[in-house]
């Protein structure tokens, strides 16, 4: 499944941060591997489509997209030599899809920083050195063995050469997501060693409340990122909110200027990280999102639903979300001719409301 692993240091929020996320359980009954392990927690991409849709069919169930986040402990400077539990982070991150990095910025003296001064670069620095030294240590161990092949098969040639390349640009302290493109590093070659740094990174500021206002600052964390994607919060306040219904959260979040949880900005900005859209089905049952890659067919659209679908495909009926809502009925929809008939071909789009045809 769709996994964000969350990694930092200790001492800047993780925690605080997993547990607001994944405090919102209503995800759990519906997604089985919701409930497989403690340190992960499933919660819904906040979609206010599905509450329009659910509206217009008069649906029972609302089921947004799940997104899960994977909380990553362990991992602090010095593992890859051995430092805390070493590389014991190791097998949890190698499953997550994206790694997203928790970042202290906020000055609370009362929490001990474990490096003694809040330096969000230094930080980022020491997670990306852990993360390259584990990925340098991976290729070390596979290019013996990736030399021995290319010597007997002209077709491992490229995964060696990619290795090397690899190598070169780790050894110069830059993660493969952030510099392998440049180099001309063929990422798919590599992918048998799932590297760490490969995988697309975001990050997450923890500030003080008082300074998510202040745009020179959040500026500044941002640039240390660019061009990854940086969302920034208070974890505190973020904890808050949990337990509290939607007027009382909407008064607090007013409070401090914000027009909604920096966790659905989070979730969100994951999401678009990982390349993937929604398109949506509905009916008096449910309404629901479902999760494709950005530039999926109808069929394959149809096959996250159920492979049987994919396999049957005839066709797909298809109104964007944009033109349901305002005709305010399917009927209506239809009457205008904007509900279409699409064939095998069709590349989806974020919003589609669709009904697949297909043989069983
Ligand atoms: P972890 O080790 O990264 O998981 O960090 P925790 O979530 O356990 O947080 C460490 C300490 O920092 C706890 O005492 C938290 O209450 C506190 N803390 C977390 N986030 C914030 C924040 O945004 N502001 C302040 N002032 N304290 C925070």
């Amino acid at each position: 499944s769709l996994s964000i692993g969350i990694v930092g240091l200790p001492n800047v929020g993780k925690s605080t941060l997993f547990n607001a996320l994944t405090s919102n359980d209503v995800l759990a009954a519906n997604y089985p591997f919701a409930t497989i392990e403690p340190n992960v927690g499933v919660v819904g991409l906040p979609d206010a489509r599905l509450d329009r849709l659910a509206e217009i069919h008069n649906s029972q169930k609302i089921l947004p997209a799940p997104v899960s986040f994977t909380d990553i402990a362990g991992l602090v400077k010095g593992a890859s030599k051995g430092q805390g539990r070493g590389n014991a982070f190791l097998a949890n991150i190698r499953d997550a899809s994206a790694i997203c990095q928790v970042v202290r910025a906020f000055s609370d003296p009362n929490v001990v920083h474990v490096d003694g001064k809040v330096s969000p670069r230094d930080d980022i620095e020491t997670i990306n050195t852990e993360l390259i030294l584990a990925d340098l240590g991976t290729i070390e161990k596979a290019l013996t063995r990736l030399e021995k092949e290319a010597r007997v098969n002209k077709a491992r040639a490229g995964a060696l050469a990619n290795a090397k390349a690899a190598s070169e640009l780790l050894n110069n302290g830059t993660t493969l997501y952030g510099g392998a493109a440049k180099a001309g590093i063929d990422l798919d070659e590599l992918r048998e060693l799932h590297l760490l740094t490969a995988k697309p990174f975001l990050y997450v500021f923890n500030v003080d409340e008082a300074e998510l206002g202040n745009a020179a600052f959040l500026d500044e964390l941002r640039a240390l990122v660019a061009p990854a994607e940086a969302v920034f919060m208070d974890a505190k306040i973020e904890s808050e909110l949990i337990g509290l219904d939607d007027a009382e959260k909407r008064e607090l979040l007013e409070g401090i200027g914000q027009d909604e949880p920096g966790l659905n900005q989070l979730i969100r900005v994951g999401f678009a990280t990982l390349g993937l859209q929604t398109y949506l089905t509905a009916g008096p049952k449910e309404s629901r999102a479902w999760t494709i890659p950005i530039g999926a067919t109808a069929p394959e659209a149809a096959g996250v639903i159920h492979s049987d679908f994919q396999r049957g495909f005839i066709k797909a009926e298809v109104v964007s979300f944009a033109d349901l809502d305002s005709y305010g009925t399917m009927a209506a929809a239809k009457a205008a001719g904007k509900v279409r008939i699409e064939g095998k071909e069709y590349v989806m789009a974020d919003g589609d409301v669709v009904e697949f045809r297909f043989n069983v």
